[in-house]
């Protein structure tokens, strides 16, 4: 009999689906997929069952990465994400390893990101390097020396939630000001709608489109964010140094144009001795396929 390919499994948990996939320990690239909506699943343990007959006995299983709003490294939790089913604390690493019988990993959807970034994306030959993802919320991941930054309780990089602007906008968190209620796609269309006082159905593309095409009120929404974002960018270097940023997100990722204005502002903004030495660049990767190779690489 054929000796059955080995494969990690990743598992992208969001607000509105849970995808999986599963990718090849030597192709490095993703062999089946699938998803699910996740308001489905009373239990995270019927999300796993789930999980399991789908996959069956398909490939042979290493290991599991998962990526989760509030995943927590240290424990293998998820703690009180807002946007899931499951309240409370929930015991996700435990709850694969004793289904799978295989080693799991679980993180913040964000750090996951960035441990795709440095396996399959840009990032690889920068070990100091900063994932910024830009979508719902503001996420963020931090490698130094070629280690993912986890914090004495595996919630560290929040630079979402650092804040920018003195009694700003408000922030999902509870408090004022921070860089998610200007850079999130979100933010971007909650200014958009309130400065044109319009109640139109809009995406944070529609917004960037408008700006490019000349449209007022967008541009005076996206030449605000850019700059707040290029400044926090500036302040973040000065922490850790980075050789590279990577920004992630339907927004970031809208072309050079964009991503020549947020380098423009940051470049305007960074402390001399970082000037021209840290490579803002976008994400390769796209889309839902990030987040599975994220989560996957994870144990890679
Ligand atoms: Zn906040």
């Amino acid at each position: 009999m054929e000796k059955q390919k080995q494969v990690i499994l990743g598992i992208d948990i969001g607000g509105t689906n849970v995808a999986f996939g599963l990718i090849g320990k030597e192709e490095k690239k993703i062999l089946w997929k699938d998803s699910e909506p996740i308001h489905q699943f009373s239990t995270a343990e019927e999300m796993a069952d789930r999980i399991g007959q789908k996959i069956q006995n398909k490939f042979e299983l290493i290991g599991i990465g998962i990526g989760a709003p509030n995943g927590n490294y240290y424990t293998g939790s998820i703690e009180f994400a807002p946007n899931l089913p499951w309240k409370g604390i929930v015991p996700l690493k435990q709850i694969f390893e004793n289904k799978f019988g295989v080693p799991t990993v679980v993180s913040n959807d964000a750090n996951a990101a960035a441990c795709g970034e440095y396996v399959f994306g840009k990032a690889g030959n920068h070990p100091n390097f900063l994932m910024m993802t830009l979508g719902t919320g503001v996420g963020s991941g931090l490698f130094v020396d070629g280690k993912l930054v986890l914090g004495s309780d595996g919630m560290a990089g929040e630079l979402g939630h650092f804040m920018v602007v003195p009694n700003g906008r408000p922030c999902g968190c509870g408090r004022n000001g921070c860089l998610e209620a200007y850079a999130s796609s979100t933010a971007l269309i909650k200014q958009y709608l309130e400065k044109s006082n319009s109640q139109e159905t809009i995406s944070a593309k529609d917004v960037v489109d408008r700006w490019k095409n000349g449209d007022p009120v967008a541009t005076e929404v996206m030449v605000n964010s850019i700059e707040i974002l290029g400044m926090s960018l500036a302040n973040f270097v000065t922490i850790h140094s980075p050789s590279m940023i990577v920004l992630f997100g339907g927004w970031a990722q809208s072309g050079e144009s964009t991503l020549e204005a947020i380098r423009s502002s940051f470049e305007k903004n960074v402390l001399e001795i970082y000037r021209g030495k840290v490579e803002l660049v976008s994400s390769l990767l796209e889309g839902s396929d990030s987040a599975l190779l994220g989560a996957a690489s994870l144990v890679f």
